[in-house]
């Protein structure tokens, strides 16, 4: 899925720059999940027709939200907004068996576009909930997708929101502890969560595999390895994009003098780049290139004309589009796989 790159003049803090720069992280933008989740409500639109309901934002990226609702896309908050019998998407981020069988009581034709990560984390929850542990799900209280997967066994799950809340976690019994968590969180804060959980419940036990995502990891380790170097970082995404978030504060603690979000180039403040020699640049995985390339050009107009790529890892996994939309476009006749972009990998994913 992914492998090294090696290592650029520009990802060292010690190579002083000549010129104003730009750092452009690489891996950045898009992931496998959002791309299918996206690309899911555009063929929903193409084959069905507008409107297609979907229930809360497809992905957390305002300006997706906005171009799908420009093409007929009806963005609601709770499936009893759905009309009756009418179609509608789940988002990326999943959602628990009760909307499911919400949905299904009001006959809605639900396409699932939770990403194939996410659901592996439900089957997790499910799974350790069967054996009767406690399960301790490391995430942000509220967030989509933390309601999803704690949805998934509620009576066994409770929310760890940051290392401090390790103290006041309560069990069972100490010998059954395990631990999941949100996909698109800070390894760093995570693991710092699980030390202190640790510490208070020896034998916790570790998910059978990462539950943070290669996305959100590798966005991390590339913004990392050039926020040392850097006057200000930008990242591009939305406020309630957690992975977009999660990355401002990784450049911060990753050494660069200041990191910022914004939604769009139009959001950067001039004063940001006062003094500024090196502009570190990214993007949440919610976040199409072509946000990217407005700050990129605005950038170049205060001067950073020299931008270069700090690649840390080459990303080509790609999903295949929902069960049940595959099978109606098959049915219709129509191609349901999708272009592959820079020949990247497409996986009928199986989650465990
Ligand atoms: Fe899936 Fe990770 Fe992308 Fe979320 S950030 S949609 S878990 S690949």
């Amino acid at each position: 899925m992914t492998q090294a790159a090696p290592e650029t003049a520009a990802a060292r803090a010690d190579v002083p720059p000549t010129r104003k720069r730009v750092l452009l992280a690489a891996p950045r933008g898009y992931c496998a999940g959002v791309d299918r989740a996206v690309v899911a409500v555009e063929k929903a639109l193409e084959h069905y027709g507008a409107p297609v309901y979907v229930r809360k934002e497809i992905v957390h990226n305002r300006h997706v939200v906005e171009t799908l609702a420009a093409r007929g896309a009806v963005f609601v908050e709770e499936t009893d907004e759905v009309p009756e019998g009418a179609r509608v998407v789940f988002s990326a981020h999943g959602v628990s068996p009760a909307v499911k069988a919400s949905a299904a009581a009001r006959n809605l034709q639900s396409i699932d576009a939770t990403c194939p990560l996410v659901t592996k984390v439900h089957k997790e929850a499910v799974r350790f909930a069967a054996d009767d542990f406690d399960i301790l799900l490391i995430g942000h209280e509220g967030h989509e997708e933390v309601e999803g997967t704690q949805g998934e066994a509620p009576e066994h799950i409770q929310v760890v929101n940051s290392p401090a809340a390790a103290d006041d976690v309560v069990v069972r019994d100490p010998e059954r502890v395990v631990w999941i968590s949100q996909t698109t969180l800070s390894v760093d804060e995570t693991m710092e969560t699980v030390r202190r959980l640790r510490e208070r419940f020896p034998h916790l036990q570790d998910p059978p595999s990462d539950d943070i995502c290669y996305a959100t990891q590798n966005r991390q380790v590339a913004v990392k390895k050039l926020a040392p170097a850097c006057d200000v970082v930008i990242t591009v995404g939305s406020a309630n994009s957690s992975n977009s978030v999660r990355l401002v504060e990784v450049a911060l603690d990753a050494g660069a003098r200041s990191s910022y979000r914004v939604d769009k180039a139009s959001e950067i403040d001039p004063a940001w780049l006062d003094g500024a020699t090196t502009v570190g640049l990214t993007s949440g995985a919610s976040v199409p290139e072509i946000l990217v390339q407005d700050v990129i050009a605005l950038l170049a107009q205060h001067g950073f004309e020299d931008v270069e790529e700090v690649r840390t890892a080459t990303e080509d996994l790609m999903f295949s589009l929902p069960r049940e939309l595959r099978a109606d476009l098959k049915a219709a006749g129509e191609q349901p796989d999708r272009p592959r972009p820079g020949g990247r990998r497409r996986l009928d994913v199986q989650p465990v």
